[in-house]
């Protein structure tokens, strides 16, 4: 599934919600003006149409049209008077006997039936858009004697609407930009808290419980927030626990295991005659126990290692007789496979390091090096410096690795095969350690490998450190 921010889930949400809610509220107060603005001048015509009604009552037909002209000139709109089968008997603009019979219309058909008749549309003899109002004229017996239309054009409201229009869409693009910059305050607010707590947690993952996770004003953020303070402290101290047991432990077993040792390699001297199966008994006793001692020794390593995090004593060495010194540890074991190791190193490299450790480091690489290839096959110790980075790599031509195990490789006691590794001689603690040395130098280590051509360990360090 395709992961999306946080942010990105909430935001655009928010914000078309606030934005649908703008538009509604904006097309709603537009339409009731709009409503209200043709409901007045309706009432208005209607007020005016009835106005005259009077006169009209006292007026003869053939004065009609001449009572339109005067009234409409005076107040502005247009009259006209409809007899009650449709012709026009007098009109404010027109000239009544060239006019068509104006039962039709739809203001005058609705007046025709008693009520007031309104309509709105183009008017093509004032070539604008106009609004009618048909009211209807009785006598005495309740007949319809005329019908009374006024009219006026609609400019005036269609312009205060699009004025209107105008004002209302740029309030609406300035409360969606608010909403926007709003929206955006909101969901950091939410978001941000919850970047720095996973920032911390991951702290926590990688063993670095120094830093503490602030307080949040939400109460939901705040809890998790203490909460993961709370596992923080916990983690950090069964992590303590741990790593004093571990130590403790390897303490312990090294007095009995030494002296264990002891005994079996006397009883293994020449002094002693023993018949052929006690000597075999004595020489697997000899053999476990230094495996034994080996791991002991490792995990003891390991151990300081981890006490001494971020704190050990470097000192300004020349790196070409780290190299040496570690390749000729290995030079027996290299000669039993009949393995060359080779050095390619700049000349007079000096740099801040714990030697001894770095020594180990690189000894540890060469001797799987050695372990997991065949004989006659080549080691290369190679450090290059590029830019403020140094890389030391140790590369074979053995077995490889299969990608899969490469992320855990470096864990303690994981091995890809364990007998071949135990038949080695291996403890499985090898790596562990090159990456806690790699730790206190502020360094890191990676492996490229593929099976059967052979394997790359690389330690980068920074120069300036
Ligand atoms: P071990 O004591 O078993 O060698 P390490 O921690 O040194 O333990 O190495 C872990 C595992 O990684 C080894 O068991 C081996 O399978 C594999 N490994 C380490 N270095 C190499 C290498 N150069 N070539 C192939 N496999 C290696």
């Amino acid at each position: 599934m395709k992961k999306t921010h946080l942010f990105w889930q909430l935001f655009p949400s928010y914000w078309v919600l606030t934005i649908i809610s703008i538009l509604a509220v904006a097309i709603y107060a537009f339409h009731s003006t709009s409503i209200l603005y043709f409901q007045t001048q309706e009432n208005d015509l209607s007020t005016r149409a009835r106005l005259i009604a009077q006169q009209v009552r006292t007026t003869s037909n053939p004065d009609l049209d001449s009572l339109c002209k005067e009234m409409g000139k005076i107040t502005d709109t247009r009259f006209t008077i409809i007899l009650p089968d449709g012709t026009v008997a007098g009109d404010s603009t027109e000239n009544p006997p060239s006019m068509e019979n104006h039962a039709e219309r739809p203001e005058v058909h609705q007046a025709l039936l008693g009520e007031t008749g309104t309509d709105r549309r183009y008017s093509h003899t004032l070539k604008q858009k106009m609004m009618y109002v048909a009211v209807p004229l009785r006598d005495e017996n309740q007949q319809i004697t005329h019908i009374i239309r006024a009219a006026l054009p609609t400019t005036a409201i269609q312009g205060e609407l699009s004025k209107m229009t105008t004002r209302v869409v740029d309030a609406a693009l300035l409360a969606g930009v608010l909403a926007l910059m709003v929206c955006i305050v909101v969901v950091r607010r939410i978001t941000n808290p919850l970047h720095g707590m996973a920032r911390a947690a991951r702290q926590f993952a990688d063993g670095n419980f120094d830093h503490n996770i602030p307080t949040y004003p939400a109460v939901e953020l705040d809890e998790l927030s203490d909460s993961l303070n709370i596992m923080s402290a916990q983690l950090h101290h069964l992590e303590t626990v741990r790593a004093d047991f571990v130590a403790n432990v390897s303490h312990e077993l090294k007095t009995p295991i030494t002296s264990i040792q002891g005994f079996v390699e006397t009883l293994l001297s020449d002094d002693w005659d023993h018949d052929p199966d006690t000597q075999r008994f004595l020489e697997i006793i000899n053999q476990q126990s230094s495996r034994l001692n080996a791991i002991i020794d490792d995990l003891l390593t390991l151990s300081r290692l981890e006490q001494k995090e971020g704190q050990v004593l470097k000192e300004p060495c020349l790196l070409e007789s780290v190299l040496s010194n570690a390749v000729n540890l290995c030079q027996l074991q290299a000669g039993k496979k009949n393995i060359n190791i080779t050095i390619d190193c700049p000349e007079n490299l000096t740099l801040p390091l714990n030697a001894p450790l770095l020594e180990q480091a690189v000894v540890n690489l060469i001797i799987n090096a050695i372990k997991y290839s065949d004989p006659d096959k080549q080691v290369w110790v190679i450090a290059q410096q590029q830019n403020n980075q140094l890389s030391l790599s140790v590369k074979d031509e053995g077995f490889g690795i299969d990608r899969k195990h490469l992320d855990r490789l470096f864990e303690r006691f994981y091995r890809v095969d364990t007998a071949r590794s135990r038949k080695l001689g291996g403890t499985g603690l090898g790596l562990s350690i090159v990456k806690h040395i790699a730790q206190v130098h502020n360094a890191t280590v990676h492996v490229e490998s593929s099976l059967g051509t052979g394997s790359i360990f690389t330690i980068t360090l920074p120069v300036d450190a």
